[in-house]
């Protein structure tokens, strides 16, 4: 990390402080001001004047917008490696996050009340709110539903045998109509095995030229589709994560037009890397302007291609299907951004592509990807900021307020300081993401969640 920067918990005391003349954007009430950010014992207030002690920071150059929100992180709590509930959360709140909802495929899994209970009873202490997503059928086997009414009570927001999709459609059907009176959301990894199969990229010409097996679109489309069906005949709330093809898009789009109750999220890494990162490449997807969409990569990197870190699931998506996507996000078809941070210890990673564990960490690098796509003119930053905080929020049932008289729950940013993901400058338990050592734009200054400071990294 900076030498200067540290991190807080969620019971630590609860913090006065005033950014001056910072640009404050509130998605919930559609404004972008510029203004004085005072908070005084955790609370936005209106007082012109804060308490002599508080902490004053120069707000010039910085951007404040809600705490953001992660609807994917993969804690690997409990059972796992490469991350840890104290490392995910002090990355989740280096990255501007104030909530991450933790996913339920773990060892075991998040599949019983009482193990729920036990990972969200360390939240309190930690540098991030952690909620819990529990998983849709006992032991993530597709053969039998969990108990959704009791993991409910017991703090989960949505329900998910992610890693895989519900295989049996029977399934999904029951699922969805248990879960309508309960307001919650069915989280759908959407892929069909006997489509993805041993897939090791998304199929196309790059998978063809690097003789690795391919991953065809109708994998996840076929899902979305059965889903989709399921939904509208259900009355069931079905969301879908980290999708990453231009036909499940428009199918989803196809579906709000008809009321369906249907929200879905795209991760950072399927915005903005394509399928040539793994010959290579390392152009941003709207970087890659000209490039024709169907040729093979026009180069090999021997030092960059097939390196396991670009291994992901679902796999990096084509040029063309990664700016659908964009367009996706910035139309709302696309609700959130989340990050599907996927921790693995280097061994898992630094291996042969086709032995590579697939998984990307993205808290710490997600605003700065969408800093970088914002740049690019086909987002705007409101957007964004709404993507990322307001609107996944509002998915698990969270109310993100800039308001006077609410607990401070923020990030302050400056949009333009440029930062390098390295060994150094991560929080998280793991390093497996293409982007180390990456310029990149976007540097958290200041998180506060419920009024406590979780991280600072102030000049
Ligand atoms: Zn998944």
């Amino acid at each position: 990390m900076p030498a200067a920067a540290t991190f807080g918990r969620l019971s630590d005391p609860r913090a006065s402080l005033i950014v001056s003349d910072v640009r404050i954007i509130d998605p919930v009430r559609g404004t972008d001001r510029r203004g004085d950010l005072v908070v005084v014992d955790g609370r936005l207030s209106r007082e012109e004047r804060p308490p002599d002690a508080a902490l004053r920071i120069d707000g010039r150059s910085l951007v404040a917008a809600p705490g953001l929100c992660d609807l994917h992180t993969h804690l690997r709590e409990p059972g796992g490696r490469g991350e840890a509930l104290g490392s995910g959360t002090r990355a989740a709140a280096h990255g501007g996050f104030t909530t991450v909802c933790a996913m339920p495929n773990t060892d075991p899994a998040l599949d019983e009340a009482l193990r729920l209970r036990g990972l969200l009873a360390h939240s309190g202490d930690l540098a991030a709110r952690v909620r819990a997503i529990a998983a849709a059928s006992v032991g993530r086997r597709g053969e039998r539903l969990t108990d959704y009414r009791a993991l409910a009570a017991a703090g989960a927001v949505g329900f998910s045998d992610d890693g895989s999709a519900l295989a049996s459609a029977s399934l999904v059907r029951a699922a969805l109509a248990y879960l309508a009176p309960l307001g919650l959301p069915l989280i759908e990894h959407a892929e069909d095995p006997s489509l993805a199969g041993a897939s090791q990229m998304r199929a196309g010409p790059v998978a063809t030229r690097l003789g690795l097996a391919g991953w065809p679109p109708s994998a996840e489309l076929t899902i979305v589709e059965r889903d989709i069906a399921l939904a509208s005949e259900t009355g069931g709330w079905v969301h879908f994560t980290h999708l990453s093809t231009a036909s499940a898009v428009a199918a989803v789009r196809r579906a709000k037009q008809l009321g369906t109750r249907v929200t879905c999220d795209v991760t950072p890494h399927h915005l903005a890397l394509t399928d040539r990162w793994v010959a290579g490449d390392r152009r941003f997807a709207w970087e890659a302007e000209g490039v024709t969409a169907d040729g093979p990569p026009e180069s090999l990197d021997p030092q960059l291609a097939y390196d396991g870190s670009c291994r992901v699931n679902p796999p990096l998506p084509s040029r063309d299907d990664a700016l659908a996507l964009i367009e996706a996000l910035a139309d709302g078809t696309i609700d959130a951004i989340a990050t599907d941070h996927a921790p693995h210890p280097p061994e898992r990673t630094l291996v042969e592509f086709e032995a590579a564990a697939p998984g990307i960490i993205g808290l710490e690098t997600a605003l700065s990807v969408g800093l970088a796509l914002v740049e690019s003119g086909r987002l705007s930053l409101g957007r964004l900021l709404e993507a990322l905080s307001v609107t996944p929020a509002a998915t698990i049932g969270e109310h993100r307020s800039m308001q006077p008289g609410d607990l401070a729950d923020l990030v302050v940013f400056d949009p333009t300081a440029h930062w390098r993901p390295t060994d150094a400058t991560l929080a998280s338990g793991s390093r497996n993401t293409p982007l180390l050592g990456r310029e990149l734009r976007g540097l958290v200054r200041l998180t506060l969640a419920e009024g406590r400071i979780t991280y600072a990294d102030l000049p």
